[in-house]
């Protein structure tokens, strides 16, 4: 090929990129290299100093960082006085605290009655056999008030044949049970599939109640011990469809045996007092490293990682560590803190070190944090999120100086991490599947939802004690941890120190409605 025809598709290539809104792809882009004194901080991130930490944020008397716990709230003090020790400027509403106002509410058991009467018989389910759950059916509980007073009984077995009676079903019971849950995650997701299904069919006859009897004791929920955090301003919004009610426990199906098929002659009477109300402010952490470059430094890359975990649970192994998810992440974001603050010169542009809360519960302080960011969006170049770095064990296989990226080619982020696990010795690669389906998942979603190239980086998607009791510290690999926040480092480093932004590809589908987000955001300014 001449030189001359390269400068041909060279300046096709420049036209392209101009006229579909992206930036050229001049050479040198993402060029850059950390400095000495920037390899030196981040070469002082140690195995022996990422444990120290994570093994503080996953010890039990932090109980698994639930949203809403005391242990949550002793994270987000730690994670802050990291901040402060490294020397990050506070940029919360409550110096690096950003408040995200919640009211936790708890069911309570004064009141409470459950009573099914069949010939005179009556059977009263004990507190600890009963759970009001969501409409979906799952093991989410919903909590509120219920006032049910002898509501005939029809028994539906799953899937219907959907009786006669249920056609006038408006002040009835429906009772049924659904067989026990596939341990296999593919059978999970169809039965999971097929409840929803049937729940949805069921509602549609507007029962007054829909009892589900769990025969499998494994399946049982502490509902008086459970709490749930709602937005105060959507607290008076009146839930959809008939309350779910479980049945736990012997007597309740042997109850349930008894009845025929259809309409039983049985009455189901409910009674639950409101829940106990009180505030309960959740925090995302936030800390500014300024950017030392006149021109760049209002413009602004993020690291964040979210730092709640699954909380706890009955039984005997109560206190769910959440170590890989995400502590590791966590501990990420305080060490790379700690490690840019220490460069002498900062990078070019500032960076925001946030952790989240919430993301468990369905990324509630990243979405907060998107509505009302302590820096704006428009400046906000890229979102670098950090989840489950610390394991290596994936259910892939064995993942030692590996990590991926979620959304790996929908923005320039992802070149920027492959070249940052170049030059530190990580294969930062797209997995075939995951990279792509993992993108709305975390953190980073509600920040791509609002145009900025945000990704999730991680070492791990699945592994054996994910989201569950056993992810615990001890577990970590810490020496291919240590490489890997270095990498990650560096990976900050590039997009903060090149005068280059990030941008959404227009050429990969999956990023479609995320460049759409940033022209919509960029669309006032003069380019
Ligand atoms: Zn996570």
């Amino acid at each position: 090929m001449t030189s001359r025809r390269v400068t041909q598709i060279r300046l096709a290539v420049v036209v392209l990129a101009l006229a579909s809104g992206a930036v050229a792809l001049a050479s040198g882009k993402w060029d850059v290299k950390p400095s000495a004194a920037e390899r030196r901080a981040l070469a002082s991130i140690t195995p022996g100093s990422l444990q120290a930490h994570l093994s503080f944020l996953s010890a039990d008397p932090l109980e698994g960082r639930g949203a809403g716990s005391i242990g949550l709230d002793v994270a987000a003090e730690y994670i802050a006085a990291q901040f402060r020790r490294a020397g990050l400027k506070p940029i919360g509403d409550d110096g690096y605290f950003q408040i995200t106002p919640r009211t936790r509410l708890t069911p309570t058991s004064d009141g409470y009655q459950c009573r099914v009467a069949v010939e005179g018989r009556v059977l009263d389910v004990p507190s600890r056999q009963f759970a009001l759950l969501t409409a979906a059916g799952g093991n989410a509980p919903a909590i509120r008030a219920i006032g049910i007073d002898d509501a005939r009984v029809i028994k539906v077995p799953l899937g219907g044949p959907f009786p006669e009676q249920v056609a006038d079903a408006g002040r009835s019971a429906v009772i049924t049970e659904f067989p026990a849950m596939p341990s296999d995650q593919a059978a999970r997701t169809a039965f999971l599939e097929r409840r929803r299904e049937f729940l949805t069919r069921l509602a549609a006859f507007k029962p007054a109640l829909v009892v589900e009897l769990r025969r499998d004791p494994g399946r049982a929920i502490d509902y008086f011990a459970s709490r749930q955090l709602v937005d105060p301003a959507a607290k008076g919004r009146a839930a959809a469809g008939p309350p779910v009610v479980a049945l736990f426990g012997e007597a309740a199906a042997a109850a349930f045996d008894a009845l025929p098929a259809g309409l039983t002659g049985a009455t189901v009477s409910v009674r639950l007092s409101p829940p106990v109300e009180a505030d309960a402010p959740q925090r995302n952490v936030i800390g500014l490293l300024p950017g030392s470059d006149p021109k760049l430094a209002d413009t602004y890359v993020l690291v964040t990682a979210h730092y709640d975990g699954q909380g706890t649970r009955p039984g005997p192994d109560r206190v769910w560590n959440s170590a890989n998810d995400n502590g590791s992440g966590t501990v990420t974001v305080i060490e790379l803190a700690a490690a840019l603050a220490a460069t002498g010169k900062h990078p070019r542009r500032s960076v925001v070190f946030i952790a989240f809360h919430g993301e468990e519960s369905g990324l509630v302080g990243a979405r907060y944090y998107a509505e009302r960011p302590a820096v704006p969006l428009e400046k906000t170049v890229a979102g670098v999120n950090i989840e489950m770095v610390g394991r290596t064990d994936d259910t892939d296989g064995d993942q030692r100086k590996r990590a991926s990226l979620t959304g790996f080619d929908y923005s320039d982020v992802g070149e920027v991490f492959r070249r940052a696990g170049e030059q530190t010795g990580v294969t930062v690669f797209k997995h075939p599947k995951n990279s792509d389906s993992y993108f709305g998942s975390s953190d980073n979603q509600a920040l791509a939802a609002q145009g900025v190239p945000a990704h999730t980086v991680c070492v791990t998607y699945a592994y054996p004690d994910y989201h569950g009791a056993a992810d615990t510290w001890q577990k970590v690999d810490y020496e291919n941890m240590a490489l890997t926040v270095r990498m990650i480092g560096t990976g900050v480093l590039l997009l903060a120190q090149s005068k280059d932004e990030p941008r959404w590809d227009p050429q990969v589908k999956g990023a479609a409605r995320y460049l759409e987000a940033w022209k919509k955001r960029h669309a006032t300014e003069k380019r």
